[in-house]
């Protein structure tokens, strides 16, 4: 134990995705080709897909609520922890870069675990809950435009069952979220965000340094 989070330096950074990442073939490939990408940077890092595979078999969850495919790499990547019958219900608003992952979806075999609905973040939740699937997911992943964070959180918050877990990623923002003199919309909105977590008694919360930042929080 040490009383602080080491800077990771390129060299650690390509030792951790060497020795501490064990990842699918499928899963590596799609992660090469979306970062080739133009808007690749909007790939979820592959520490954090780890995880919450991780996270996925340790809680046994069967039913994953993923808001923000992107590419799907972080979709694939919780779907490959899943049980056969389990599912991934992944939103976008954007099919195209879905279909790119939806190759490798197929290539790994579990295209079957995803659903996707397209549309708007907040229209596919409210959705869900009129269809009556509040408390009916084991973890939430939350990814998406960070304007809607907080909207997202509350729906994901209403969706995950008592026990479950909501992730948030990006929760640092590049370390701008202690940037005080930083007010864009999209900094402002996490930093409330963040500080409303740490006061929510419904949740317990951990904030990790990991990727970009990634909160976890268990439904009480
Ligand atoms: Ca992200």
């Amino acid at each position: 134990m040490s009383p602080r989070t080491l800077a990771v330096s390129d060299r650690l950074q390509d030792y951790l995705l060497e020795i501490g990442l064990r990842e699918h073939p499928e899963l590596r490939r799609l992660r090469q080709r979306t970062d080739a990408m133009p808007d690749g940077g909007m790939r979820s890092s592959a520490e954090q897909a780890q995880l919450l595979a991780f996270l996925i078999e340790l809680i046994g969850a069967r039913s994953v609520l993923e808001i923000g495919c992107f590419t799907g790499y972080g979709t694939l990547a919780m779907a490959l922890a899943l049980p056969a019958d389990g599912r991934v219900v992944t939103l976008d608003v954007n099919a195209h870069w879905a279909d790119i992952g939806r190759e490798y979806w197929r290539a790994a075999g579990v295209e079957e675990r995803i659903e996707l609905r397209l549309g708007t973040a907040l229209e596919s939740l409210d959705g869900l809950l009129a269809e009556g699937a509040a408390g009916s997911f084991d973890l939430a992943y939350i990814d998406a435009d960070k304007k809607g964070y907080d909207a997202y959180y509350e729906r994901a918050l209403a969706l995950v069952r008592s026990g479950g877990v909501v992730a948030l990623d990006n929760v640092l923002w590049r370390g701008e979220v202690a940037n005080p003199d930083n007010h864009d919309h999209q900094t402002l909105a996490l930093r409330e965000l963040n500080a409303k977590i740490h006061a929510d008694p419904r949740v317990t919360p951990v904030l990790l340094p990991i990727g970009d930042g990634l909160t976890l929080t268990r439904r009480r």
